[in-house]
């Protein structure tokens, strides 16, 4: 691991010090801090494609991509035009806009959504959607899966319980227990659990929602028709089945997640929640659905929801912008970057000796530590965090900023070029040994 008074970092740490002293943590969301993995984050001062320049002047790869929104690579010229001329416009007006709409028919003509509403983030969009489920239905009960993450809304922090069918209890200090009594949480890819909580539960469920495949547990791909399970189970009882895509939309495919089942299977998701690459690095998301259910929402029905910056201009002219760019040619070059990057992880972790497990849904994918197949939040929690540690440290040294958890999956690029690429590749070998070093410490310990 990095000493504390690394040279290569010495900018960052007094920032990271300056910023602790005034903000909790000295970040403004826990993920990118390093308590996973030790030591303090890079401050980044520009990017540019696939490269992050941080304070101390460090060139890295970028594996995070703002957690999945830089589809595109960083800076991409068309993208910084339009939001250029958008921002010479104004920012906002509190109005209807032109944008707004282009999105909105972007976004209907490449899911299975009908009408769509704007939001600033992933975390209003799924609040939102559970809102518009519960006024459509009548229902109060909602059920998730544990692993699966959908923001910080009170009703979906929601600490996984051991048990099948398990009542939610809060699994955060300032969630009461009422905001979480009425969520029922059930292990992932667990469809005894799901036809057992509507069999005791049914007629009081408004809604299911999972993460279309889920991503922030690490990747976990939904188990063939999985997907196609739940929305017909919810349409059995008279819920609704909200996909969330906030993380896959526009990622995983072209049309998401969606686009590797239900544009196949025949089936569509009542609600559908999106974020991160339809932000194109700035803050929006949205939730749509079928028109029947969204036509319950203010001002066309009596569901409230509102927004002083929802389909903010610049917000959605750079969404707009990066939905045009992300063309077949574009998931092509990721899926491809994303297939060498994979095996040479793979390739070198197995030299090592160290246990791994490679798992992708669509051009999405992440390496978990633990000999065991994930199919659930369980089986994640088995891995060596101090090997994935280890092995973090050395590709930061190595100049690759991957993630810095074991549950987070590593994203790409169109930018991810031959270059970019090798200079991960390069990395794995010594990393892999790092990691392995770790495995033993652990083990001698
Ligand atoms: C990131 C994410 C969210 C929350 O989005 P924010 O914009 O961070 O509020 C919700 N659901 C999923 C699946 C996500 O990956």
């Amino acid at each position: 691991m990095s000493s504390p008074t690394s040279a290569v970092s010495a900018r960052s740490q007094a920032l990271f010090e300056r910023g602790s002293a005034v903000t909790p943590g000295g970040v403004n969301s826990p993920v990118r801090a390093f308590n996973a993995v030790g030591g303090t984050p890079r401050f980044i001062t520009s990017a540019r494609g696939a490269w992050l320049t941080d304070a101390d002047g460090n060139e890295l790869v970028d594996m995070i991509c703002s957690w999945g929104p830089m589809l595109l690579g960083h800076a991409h010229p068309e993208v910084l035009a339009a939001v250029n001329a958008a921002v010479a416009r104004g920012t906002s007006y509190g109005t209807p806009t032109v944008p707004e709409v282009e999105l909105a028919e972007e976004i209907v003509s490449r899911t299975p959504v009908e009408r769509v509403r704007f939001v600033s983030s992933g975390t209003e969009a799924t609040m939102s959607a559970i809102r518009l489920a519960r006024g459509f239905t009548g229902r109060d009960m909602i059920v998730k899966f544990a692993g699966c993450y959908h923001g910080h809304v009170d009703s979906l922090l929601v600490a996984a319980g051991s048990g099948l069918v398990t009542l939610g209890v809060p699994g955060t200090p300032g969630v009461p227990d009422s905001a979480t009594a009425l969520t029922l949480v059930l292990p992932y890819n667990d469809r005894a659990a799901v036809t057992q909580a509507f069999a005791e539960h049914g007629d009081r469920i408004a809604c299911l929602i999972t993460e279309a495949a889920p991503g922030n547990m690490g990747v976990v791909p939904p188990e063939p028709g999985f997907n196609q399970f739940l929305a017909e189970t919810c349409a059995a009882n008279g819920a609704l089945f909200i996909s969330d895509e906030v993380m896959t939309g526009f990622r995983a495919s072209r049309q998401g997640q969606w686009g590797l089942d239900g544009a196949v299977e025949g089936w569509r998701p009542d609600l559908v929640t999106f974020g991160k690459v339809m932000g194109g690095g700035f803050p929006a998301a949205a939730f749509g659905g079928r028109a029947d259910v969204m036509a319950h929402l203010a001002p066309q029905g009596g569901v409230y929801q509102a927004g002083t910056l929802s389909g903010n201009p610049i917000a959605t002219t750079a969404g707009l912008t990066t939905l045009r760019l992300a063309t077949d040619e574009v998931y092509a070059h990721i899926s491809a970057a994303g297939e060498v990057i994979k095996a040479g992880a793979a390739a070198a972790l197995t030299a090592a000796g160290v246990p791994h497990r490679v798992q992708s849904a669509g051009t999405m994918f992440s390496v978990f530590f633990t000999e065991n197949e994930v199919r659930d939040f369980d089986d994640a929690g088995t891995q060596h965090v101090a090997a994935h540690a280890a092995f973090f440290h050395s590709m930061l040294d190595a100049g690759v900023h991957l993630p810095p958890s074991a549950y987070e999956a590593w994203f790409l690029s169109a930018a991810h070029d031959d270059h970019a690429v090798q200079t991960v590749l390069d990395a794995f070998g010594p990393a892999a040994e790092a990691a392995a070093r770790a495995l033993d410490g652990a083990a001698t310990a």
